[in-house]
């Protein structure tokens, strides 16, 4: 197989062979040589449907060709200015016209960039030193947050990095998802915490949806103990619908990180909030934050094309939602776990209830998740690879596809 071939090569070369660890498939993973629409082609001249859509951004497939003319009209006018340029002034006023709780925003280049100055802008305007994070949640690959963080961290059994400094693990502290009673205690135990950072929707260990008024308690509870509410919708913006997981459960937070799907495909990230907080922002106050590539050109050209689109398609989150739920509705009756969804995201848990935290989800067979995922890949889905990670449906796919991928579930499931 070429994809072997290619594999070898770059063992020699990449650490683990690839540029991020949870592609590290066994015994090695196919090479991809073009993605359209719903599908990629490998390097092994398979067809696949792809419901991993680039861990999450794709939300209107590959090479969809409106964001692929807007990149195309950015190219022709260069792709890095290093100066001030109207596309971020529009990326801006897009943001903070959808998506609630954002009078000023920043872009950044990746997501783990955003929660990186979130972070540090939150401890900078309480002049407090510690977070509080999820047990499982992720939010990118720096020190302070990967600290029983989820994603490939915790597939590959690293939920604590190696290199982590004690003196900085010990200012990121943990309570579980979906409680309530153990974050008052905690807030009220602990004067010194800046903020609470977490996914509202758990994208990077299932999803993990919250709780019935779990999120209204959460923006009770930070705001009586004057910490921080940090919304990680760098999966969930623009993807649960226009204004994401804030405007989905009607919460407003202090702060919010977006990325994925706001690049349409490209790499970017954004931070934004209340005006009083974000002016706290270098060079309007004194927390520094800079980058080489933020405000792209060439991001944001796709970023703002994905979300004129989905402005102007909103029937289509509707839709990914009625067959999410046909895909549930194929499973057999048979099936011992269980499948969850919401809108375009699902997955299927093997686990006979749906997990309500990490513990929970830890609780997954993960041997059968492994025997699974390679039944579907071999019926020509391709769903990302790990007990630990979302599925998703982009705008792309076709009424044929989702019945391939429901066929999927109704074959290979034990
Ligand atoms: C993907 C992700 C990140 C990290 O974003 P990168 O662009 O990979 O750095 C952070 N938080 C959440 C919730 C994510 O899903």
């Amino acid at each position: 197989m070429r994809s072997d071939e290619l594999f070898r090569r770059a063992q020699k070369i990449i650490p683990g062979g690839v540029s991020s660890p949870v592609r590290a498939i066994k015994p090695y993973p196919f090479y991809t040589v073009s993605g359209k629409g719903g599908r990629i082609k490998t390097a092994d001249g398979t067809d696949l449907i792809d419901c991993c859509l680039g861990y999450g951004p794709l939300i209107l497939g590959h090479a969809h060709e409106t964001i692929k003319n807007a990149i195309l009209e950015q190219l022709e006018n260069g792709w890095l200015y290093g100066t001030p340029a109207e596309q971020e002034i529009n990326m801006a006023e897009r943001i903070i016209r959808d998506q609630p709780g954002i009078e000023m925003l920043r872009c950044v280049s990746s997501g783990s960039e955003a929660t990186m100055a979130a972070i540090r802008l939150a401890r900078g305007y309480t002049a407090k030193k510690k977070i509080l994070k999820v047990e499982g949640g992720f939010h990118g690959a720096h020190d302070s947050v990967l600290i029983k963080a989820g994603s490939g961290a915790t597939t590959l059994g690293i939920p604590d990095s190696a290199g982590i400094p004690p003196g900085v693990a010990e200012f990121t502290r943990q309570v579980p998802y979906n409680d309530p009673e153990a974050l008052e205690q905690i807030l009220a135990a602990d004067p010194d915490i800046a903020a609470f950072i977490l996914e509202p929707v758990m994208g990077n260990i299932g999803p993990i949806l919250p709780d019935d008024n779990y999120l209204k308690e959460v923006r009770e509870i930070t705001k009586a103990h004057d910490v921080l509410l940090i919304f990680d919708e760098v999966i969930t913006g623009y993807r649960l619908c226009i204004g994401g997981a804030a405007k989905e459960y009607g919460i407003t937070p202090d702060l919010t990180t977006l990325g994925k799907i706001i690049g349409g495909g490209l790499p970017i990230g954004a931070f934004g909030g209340k005006r009083e907080i974000m002016e706290m922002i270098a060079p309007a106050g004194p927390v520094y934050q800079a980058g080489t590539f933020s405000g792209n050109p060439l991001s944001l050209a796709a970023g703002i094309a994905t979300i004129d689109y989905l402005n102007a398609h909103l029937e289509e989150y509707r839709h990914a939602e009625e067959r999410t739920r046909a895909i549930e509705e194929s499973l057999p009756s048979s099936a011992g776990g269980s499948f969850v969804r919401l809108n375009s995201i699902f997955k299927y848990f093997f686990r006979q209830n749906p997990p309500n935290n990490y513990k929970e989800a830890k609780e997954s067979d993960t041997d059968a998740f492994g025997r699974f995922w390679k039944g579907a890949l071999t019926k020509g889905v391709f769903l990302p690879p790990a007990q630990f990670e979302s599925n998703f449906l982009s705008f792309a796919h076709t009424d044929e596809d989702i019945e391939t991928i429901a066929g999927v579930y109704n074959s290979c499931l034990p």
